[in-house]
């Protein structure tokens, strides 16, 4: 038996401090979405085991209707003023996974990446197909525009200023030196990480990309090995940053690579990846990871990741380098 773990974040980037709370807020809430369906229960006489799979769809999905995320409400817009969402979801024990991408108006991303997963003999589904997918399955359509936020418009609108004074807005550095150079303003990807206590490992990751993507740009959220991968033999990851740089890395298979090659925890192997793909390629990102006896990994080279989890009733969470805050859960 396994000490059932669940473990989020709430995207990778330069995050304003009035972004900070908001985003703290919304982890605790993912939280108490997902660990009661994590948790094994006693009911009817019997012992229920939880589900990492249930509990990391019901995280994300809080946070996906949350504006302090870039996911679902709130996501990041595209040159056009549109959003285009994408998710990944994967479960351990099979290998089974299901990723949506350039998907509209749909409220809850995780749910149609789910359904991908377990009712179809596909694993990924993008763009008018996905869209007919989703809605065939129960997504809800929303009326044109309900995902866009204020701030999603604002940051756009200072995409693009910057864009017309010559900026660097490519988010893609060249010079390592250089390495620590984040997105302006954006809110944030959002990931979960779960271990039930049968050992079955499960990850979510939702994302609107980056603002100002060309329309029909795919990040490495929907991509297994980058955004997202999850098997019970080595452990599960989330990442979250710079997609066209975690992309080329394929950050999160890089980490289950330390741990089944290196034998490294999956903290070590969190923070080694993480750092060799920011020497190697420039771009910054982080990912949370959880490993088969349920030890986490948190690490980052943005300049903030949001980050929590929950032991013995304590809610265990971060944002900076090196600050590791607790409260009462
Ligand atoms: N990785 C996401 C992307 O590039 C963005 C993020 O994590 O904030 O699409």
């Amino acid at each position: 038996m396994c000490t059932p773990m669940l473990l989020v974040h709430g995207g990778a980037g330069s995050i304003s401090d009035a972004r900070v709370p908001g985003k703290l807020r919304g982890m605790k809430i993912a939280l108490k979405a997902g660990l009661p369906l994590l948790m094994p229960s006693y009911e009817f006489g019997g012992v229920q085991a939880g589900s990492a799979l249930d509990a990391v769809v019901a995280a994300v999905r809080t946070m996906e209707e949350d504006e302090s995320f870039n996911a679902g409400y709130g996501a990041c817009l595209n040159s056009d003023g549109n959003v285009e969402l994408e998710a990944s979801i994967m479960e351990g024990s099979k290998l089974r996974a299901g990723c949506v991408t350039l998907l509209h108006d749909i409220k809850y991303p995780i749910s149609v990446a789910r359904c991908v997963m377990e009712r179809t003999n596909h694993t990924f589904l993008g763009g008018i197909s996905a869209q007919k997918f989703a809605l065939e399955h129960g997504a809800i359509q929303l009326p044109e525009g309900t995902l866009v936020t204020e701030s999603a418009r604002n940051a756009l609108e200072n995409f693009k200023q910057q864009q017309a004074e010559g900026k660097d807005t490519t988010y893609s550095p060249t010079e390592l030196d250089e390495s620590v150079k984040d997105r302006p303003g954006e809110p944030g990807t959002v990931g979960a990480v779960a271990i039930d206590a049968k050992g079955n490992i499960a990850v979510a990751t939702s994302t609107g990309g980056i603002t100002g993507k060309v329309p029909g740009r795919i990040g490495d959220t929907p991509l297994l090995g980058c955004g997202t991968y999850a098997d019970n033999q080595l452990g599960g990851v989330s990442t979250t940053g710079h997609g066209e740089t975690i992309m080329r890395f394929n950050l999160a298979q890089k980490i289950l690579a330390n741990i089944r090659y290196c034998n490294m925890s999956a903290q070590e192997a969190t923070v080694t990846a993480c750092n060799e793909m920011t020497e190697r390629l420039g771009g910054t990102g982080g990912a949370i990871t959880i490993g088969t006896k349920g030890d986490i990994g948190i690490a980052w080279t943005s300049k903030r990741m949001a980050w929590a989890y929950v032991r013995d009733n304590e809610f265990i969470h971060g944002i900076d380098h090196g600050n590791i805050l607790k409260e009462p859960f």
